[in-house]
């Protein structure tokens, strides 16, 4: 009997199966449809020998010392910071939008004082900043919105800023300075030998096993077990009895080339050209030496595997639904971005598993403490029927 199911070895789902196995002691089974464990963080050494990721750049950022004192405990890093160009105007030019975007998108000498001005003098009013148009328009104005947001926002979704979150488009700033890290998190680094190897250290503990192929369809009426975890979309636990969650896909198209270097940054965005939406190179992530170089193409879809959750109203309210038949469903717990239906980054999800652990951890220690004074009580009554069984003998000599 396994103490608990894991459905998912992604981020969620193994930083939940590391903490209880090495913590707690607890037996898990961790499965995953897929032929690997690491989920969407999932990178591996292609045909020609260089490390590319599966699903799609990850880069590692974070402000919380905690997770990334405790990812440190599974891998070293490498210092890395993330920098993107955007394809605007027939010129690479600095992304997120900074000082030297205006400059060079203008041919203009401005200061970062006369650039936040110029920023002041394009915004548009906006009575509440309420949907990923607003965020921009309010800010830079709406020529910059047309040509850096509104065509790469149109493609990655599917549908115009107006009608996403103000989240979607606030995840990247406009800056007056130079900085033009894609991050200002204060620790940016990539695991030294890849998040596979991550993850293998993570799941190594001789209380986890792990079945990959496999659907949790499959083995769930099949597997003993206590208590899930599951990191799969919610919608689809419950037989997607609301209607069907949206969730945005995306087309990854590898590619090696017969060349060392082969775009001038780690990634280059297009907003206005092409139907993908952004190219990476890997090796400026990994930091790695070879010959030959591999990129990859993202091109959004509307159907595939799902890897965004739509930030918008009117789904936040569907899943709402969903969520209060996940807290009602007992001994199943949901954790990650498609299980939460949360536009989450790996460190997000890192620190919600952690704090679900933490939960996990304090009800074992209260039980703990129960059974402690249970056994006192029992250890008293023990004794007290003990004393009044040898005064009933006495009184009988
Ligand atoms: P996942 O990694 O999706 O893991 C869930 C697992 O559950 C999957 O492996 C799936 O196969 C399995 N599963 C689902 N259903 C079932 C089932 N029925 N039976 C068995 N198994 C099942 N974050 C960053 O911090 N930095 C980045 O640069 C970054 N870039 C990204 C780029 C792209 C293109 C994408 C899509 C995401 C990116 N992210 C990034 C986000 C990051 O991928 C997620 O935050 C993280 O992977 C979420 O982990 P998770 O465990 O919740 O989900
Ligand atoms: N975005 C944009 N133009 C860009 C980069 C980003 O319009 O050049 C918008 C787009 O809507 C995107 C969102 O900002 O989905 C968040 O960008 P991020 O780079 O964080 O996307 P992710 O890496 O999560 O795909």
């Amino acid at each position: 009997m396994f103490d608990y199911l894991i459905i998912g070895a992604g981020f969620a789902g193994s930083v939940l199966a590391e903490r209880l196995a090495s913590q707690l002691n607890k037996k898990v089974l961790i499965i995953d449809k897929r032929n690997h464990i690491a989920g969407n963080a999932f990178d591996h050494y292609n045909e020609e020998g260089i490390l590319v990721h599966k699903y799609g750049p990850h880069i590692f950022h974070t402000n919380s010392r905690d997770v990334f004192d405790y990812l440190s405990n599974f891998t070293e890093w490498r210092p890395y910071e993330h920098r993107v160009l955007a394809s605007v105007d027939g010129q690479l030019v600095p992304m997120p939008i900074n000082l030297d975007t205006i400059n060079k998108l203008y041919g203009l000498n401005l200061t970062a004082f006369e650039v936040e001005g110029f920023f002041q003098s394009v915004a548009e009013q906006v009575p509440e900043v309420r949907t990923s148009e607003d965020v921009v328009v309010s800010r830079v104005g709406r020529e910059l919105y047309e040509k850096f947001f509104r065509n790469y926002t149109r493609k990655q979704w599917g549908m115009d800023p107006s009608e996403l979150d103000k989240s979607v488009t606030s995840r990247v700033p406009v800056r007056s300075n130079r900085d033009d890290r894609y991050f200002t998190d204060t620790f940016q680094a990539m695991p030294k030998h890849g998040y596979t190897a991550m993850f293998e250290k993570l799941l190594s503990h001789p209380n986890i096993k792990i079945m990959l192929n496999t659907d949790y369809h499959e083995i769930v009426d099949v597997i003993p077990f206590r208590k899930m975890i599951f990191t799969g979309p919610v919608d689809e636990y419950f037989d997607f009895c609301y209607g069907k969650l949206p969730y945005r896909s995306l087309e990854f198209r590898h590619q090696t080339l017969e060349q060392e270097v082969h775009l001038p940054t780690a990634v280059v965005n297009f907003p206005n050209e092409h139907a993908y939406t952004r190219v990476t190179e890997f090796k400026y992530l990994t930091g790695q030496q070879h010959p030959k170089t591999s990129i990859v193409y993202e091109y959004p879809q509307a159907e595939g595997d799902p890897y965004y959750p739509v930030p918008k109203a009117e789904n936040a309210a569907l899943y709402r639904k969903y969520k209060k038949l996940a807290d009602e469903t007992p001994g199943v717990y949901f954790v990650g971005r498609l299980a939460t239906y949360k536009y989450y980054n790996m460190d997000q999800v890192v620190a919600q598993a952690l704090t679900l652990f933490k939960r996990f951890e304090d009800e074992s220690r209260q039980k703990a403490e129960l059974e402690r004074v249970a056994l006192n009580v029992n250890k008293k009554v023990r004794v007290l029927n003990g004393t009044k069984e040898s005064t009933s003998k006495n009184g009988k000599h």
